[in-house]
């Protein structure tokens, strides 16, 4: 069973788990899709789309989406230096988003851009007892130690099919039952990327299945029982 841990896109091929991300503006529920697959959900505020207007509604509707069992993660949600958005805000945004997230002992799901220091501060002062998963991961061989010095999990999508790119680089000393696979918001299936991954870390499909499945029955544990 394929595991697509974050898209944008509802994928009918895919028969295994995916989890959804739903970000601002939030629909009044949570979208229903037919599927012979299992879907979870994630329910957050995007860095790129906070606005100080819309943020007090945003949290009232962000709570009200996630009192859904199948909303599994609160994410992603982050901090991104390349973004327009006022630091400030996206600070006060993440902290709210982390806090909410250990409060409702769902784990959370990370954006973030040249930020990773202050990622790291937070969670040193919340520290919330949730996983937390990096998403999109491509950053450098430092970075990626520190994170997992600080354990967090990295969930690692397209770059991978970028001999060039850092996630390509570096797949092989991230511990395996720290990893996830996503596509994100990408034009890709996620059979693509559990082929290339298989490839490059030598390990059959179905064991990559095994690993990344038990990563998720580990972040989601006592969380997903009472569906
Ligand atoms: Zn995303």
């Amino acid at each position: 069973m394929m595991i697509n841990f974050h898209t944008h896109h509802f994928e009918s091929v895919n028969t295994g788990i995916q989890v959804l991300n739903i970000l601002q503006p939030f629909p009044n529920a949570l979208p229903c899709y037919s599927t012979t697959g299992q879907i979870f959900y994630s329910v957050g505020m995007h860095p790129w789309y906070l606005n100080a207007a819309t943020f007090e509604a945003d949290k009232v509707q962000m709570e009200i989406l996630l009192k859904q069992p199948q909303a599994l993660f609160v994410g992603e949600c982050g901090l991104d230096r390349l973004c327009d958005v006022p630091f400030s805000l996206q600070e006060e945004a993440f902290l709210w988003q982390i806090t909410l997230a250990e409060k409702l002992q769902k784990p959370l799901i990370i954006h973030c851009v040249r930020a990773y220091s202050e990622l790291i501060a937070i969670k040193k002062k919340v520290k919330p007892t949730i996983p937390l998963i990096v998403h999109g991961f491509n950053a450098n061989e430092q970075i990626c130690k520190q994170l997992l010095q600080h354990g967090f999990y990295l969930s690692l999508g397209t770059a991978l099919l970028n001999d060039k790119s850092n996630a390509y680089r570096l797949l092989s000393i991230i511990p395996q039952k720290y990893l996830f696979l996503e596509t994100d918001d990408k034009n890709c299936t996620i059979s693509s990327i559990f082929a290339r991954t298989s490839e490059l870390l030598a390990i059959g499909v179905e064991d990559l299945q095994e690993i990344i499945l038990q990563n998720f029955i580990s972040v989601s544990k006592n969380r997903i029982v009472n569906l």
